[in-house]
């Protein structure tokens, strides 16, 4: 597998692009922000993108999605419950004029939908708390946590407008991630990689 990390926009989102060696076929997580570098990561790869998917609506996770959505003509998929999320401004404020308005999904996920491009599958574990939407993508030995869980934190549920919640954050990490393997590697919205195992034995949120 493909694997590429971009660290874009103020906020630090972590953008990844993912895709078959054999099939070239690919698939990008959370365009956040600065559509050329992502756009220029995806040509050097030599992949055709064929769905964009973002772990929940928040500007800082989808500021690039109309430009990498124009250059790609891949689909925007998000959990059916963010798609409130993605239209709200609010971010967009904080983020001033580069804010840019997000176009609509193309295909709403549920939990236990899988993704496929040739090559390899992710399947969509819902896991409300950070928002009302929040997703978190399973692959073959990889999680992509979204903003729901970091390496040694949990993301906010205080943010207005999507529905956070800091009892059903824990929740969703306690009963649908940390029941995971321990050795599956872990790549967040934001911050550095980490595993499941090393997430159950020491994050102080979740001790
Ligand atoms: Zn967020
Ligand atoms: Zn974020």
């Amino acid at each position: 597998m493909i694997l590429k990390s971009l660290e874009v926009s103020s906020f630090a989102t972590n953008c990844y692009i993912i895709g078959s060696e054999t099939s070239r076929q690919g698939i990008i997580i959370d365009p956040g922000d600065e559509a050329e570098r992502i756009l220029k990561e995806v040509r050097d790869s030599d992949l055709d993108i064929k769905i964009i998917i973002l772990t929940h609506g928040h500007s800082d996770h989808t500021a690039a999605l109309k430009e990498v959505k124009a250059e790609t003509a891949a689909p925007i998929a998000i959990h059916t419950e963010d798609v409130s999320t993605l239209k709200q401004k609010l971010l967009g404020v904080f983020m001033g004029a580069g804010f840019k308005s997000p176009p609509p999904p193309d295909r709403l996920l549920n939990d236990g939908d899988v993704v496929s491009i040739s090559g390899f599958e992710l399947t969509v574990i819902h896991t409300p708390g950070h928002s009302r939407g929040s997703i978190c993508l399973l692959g073959d030995g990889v999680l992509f946590s979204g903003d729901t869980l970091f390496n040694g934190s949990i993301g906010r549920s205080d943010l207005p407008g999507s529905g956070g919640n800091h009892e059903q954050l824990i929740e969703s990490i306690r009963n649908r991630l940390l029941v995971l393997d321990d050795a599956i590697k872990v790549y967040p919205g934001h911050g550095p990689d980490t595993t499941i195992g090393a997430e159950r034995r020491g994050n102080p949120f979740l001790v």
